[in-house]
């Protein structure tokens, strides 16, 4: 069975906004949730410490972390619109999914979200 992934639709328009305010600047966010079997639900945003807004996925640094394992994934926007993980993005990975918000950041539509070998998984908006 594949992995889906539940976002509550004010979490998702939150990332959209913080997206597109940062655009054309990289934006990154952790994702907190609860992992049931294949059911990943993401319910809080965390901004991750030490994150520098604009210079790109590489300058995250997952060792200054906290412990945290209620932290799913991390969600990051692609200001050139594609919106499918780099192999930088699976290599700097963390958590179980990566999500990538491409612009315009309008809707779900550009929202794709993908496990850290870089397969699809399904997004439900609820
Ligand atoms: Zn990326």
């Amino acid at each position: 069975m594949t992995t889906s992934v539940q976002i509550k639709q004010e979490i998702l328009e939150a990332i959209l906004k913080n997206a597109a305010s940062l655009h054309p600047r990289e934006m990154m966010l952790l994702l907190r949730g609860k992992t049931k079997k294949d059911q990943i639900t993401i319910t809080d945003l965390i901004v991750p410490p030490f994150a520098t807004h604009g210079k790109g996925f590489a300058s995250f640094q997952p060792h200054m972390l906290p412990m945290d394992f209620s932290i799913v994934g991390m969600v990051h926007s692609h200001p050139s619109g594609i919106a499918k993980p780099s192999l930088q993005d699976l290599h700097h990975s963390f958590g179980r999914i990566i999500m990538i918000v491409a612009y315009p950041y309008q809707s779900d539509q550009n929202v794709s979200v993908f496990d850290r070998s870089g397969e699809k998984l399904v997004l439900k908006v609820t």
